[in-house]
């Protein structure tokens, strides 16, 4: 019970800051949304994007999931609630960026590497298996390295095919191509509170935000 009066002790700070006190932030969000960004996450606890990235209400439009997996484009009667998010966000709302925002530490893409959710359900394995070809890749590319190591690259590698993922969608690419929306695949190192983001010029992921410890 202590976790759920936790929460609502969050919500009541919240409410706080921004409808009480004479504080009124919600007045421009009130008649709707202009989020200018649509950021694909992981579901992990550890990487909310909208605290990494300290915004506000209104900020971002979020779509998280485990992995931070885009699946490709499907025509079929299945549910998908990642590709409908950002339909919504790209046709309606008309972002400029989608952000795919990995991080290290991913439990999605450990069991990915390790093969070792066929136990862990019904939905997980198919999921994960979005990811495949980054697996392949990197297994093909770093065949000997230590396990963190290949996980960190297929973390980075799966960023990627998500990214070539969303350019099956005709609207993505068509924007895209017209110049009015930019991907980005970023990937938060929370082992080292750094930033990287992939550069297509020199093909790997680079510091967008050096991490600040003294090391
Ligand atoms: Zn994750």
């Amino acid at each position: 019970m202590r976790d759920i009066a936790k929460f609502i002790h969050g919500f009541k700070r919240f409410q706080d800051s921004y409808f009480c006190g004479g504080a009124d932030e919600f007045e421009r969000l009130r008649s709707g949304q202009n989020p200018r960004a649509l950021v694909i996450g992981c579901s992990d606890s550890r990487v909310d994007p909208a605290i990494l990235m300290d915004c506000a209400p209104g900020d971002l439009f979020v779509v998280r999931n485990v992995a931070n997996l885009v699946p490709p484009h499907e025509s079929d009667s299945s549910h998908h609630g990642v590709s409908a998010a950002l339909e919504y966000a790209v046709r309606v709302l008309r972002v400029e960026h989608v952000i795919v925002m990995g991080h290290s530490s991913c439990g999605g893409i450990q069991a990915l590497m390790r093969q070792d959710c066929a136990q862990a359900g019904e939905y997980l394995p198919r999921w994960i298996a979005i990811g495949e070809r980054a697996r392949e890749q990197v297994l093909g590319a770093l065949p000997d390295k230590p396990p963190h190591l290949q996980e960190r690259a297929c973390e980075q590698a799966a960023i990627l095919v998500s990214l070539e993922n969303l350019l099956t969608f005709p609207w993505v690419r068509e924007r895209v191509e017209a110049g009015n929306l930019l991907l980005h695949g970023w990937y938060f190192d929370l082992e080292r509170g750094e930033l990287l983001s992939y550069l297509p010029q020199s093909g790997q992921f680079e510091p967008l935000v050096a991490h600040c410890r003294k090391d």
